[in-house]
């Protein structure tokens, strides 16, 4: 399901060329209407394509004023709830609200490296056309995946 504004939060990214959304999304669906003649709310961001949206929540983590939401699926919030989170310098705050007025809260921990500073092949790692037919991935030239570690599963 695809994310909306709520236009009495968004702020247009103070009236910046490309808005954090725009930035983000990697399917260039965030808009600024500028002056208001495509939606009705000037300097309002919105989604322009929403069926094109893949939830990815992008937008929803870097919008500084917490105006987007993304209508998440009812299998994992009820009609009616909400999934919002909130960036900090080193953590994501999760504010899960259902709508018989339950809410939880979860916190993880993020990177920390500044934005577009990771090297994706610094560590010599090309990709080996030999292995493309194959299972796996390029970085296991061929082997098998590392077995996960029992020990480090979480448990209820
Ligand atoms: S990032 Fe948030 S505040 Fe900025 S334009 Fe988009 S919706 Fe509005
Ligand atoms: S959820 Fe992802 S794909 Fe959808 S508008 Fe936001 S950034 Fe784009």
């Amino acid at each position: 399901m695809p994310t909306f504004v709520r236009t009495e939060k968004c702020d247009g990214c103070k009236g910046q060329d490309k808005t954090a959304c725009m930035y983000i999304c990697p399917h260039d669906l965030m808009k600024l209407d500028k002056d208001g003649s495509e939606t009705g709310h000037a300097m309002k961001a919105f989604n322009q394509e929403p069926e094109q949206c893949w939830e990815c929540y992008s937008c929803v983590k870097i919008c500084p004023q917490q105006a987007i939401e993304c209508r998440a699926y009812a299998d994992i919030v009820p009609m009616g709830g909400s999934v919002q989170p909130l960036r900090g310098t080193d953590s994501i705050m999760w504010t899960i609200k259902f709508r018989n007025g339950q809410m939880k809260r979860f916190k993880f921990p993020i990177r920390t490296t500044p934005e577009g500073s990771i090297e994706a092949y610094k560590a010599g790692k090309t990709a080996n056309m030999a292995n493309l037919e194959g299972p796996g991935f390029f970085e296991t030239d061929g082997q098998a995946p590392l077995p996960g570690d029992p020990s480090q599963l979480i448990r209820l």
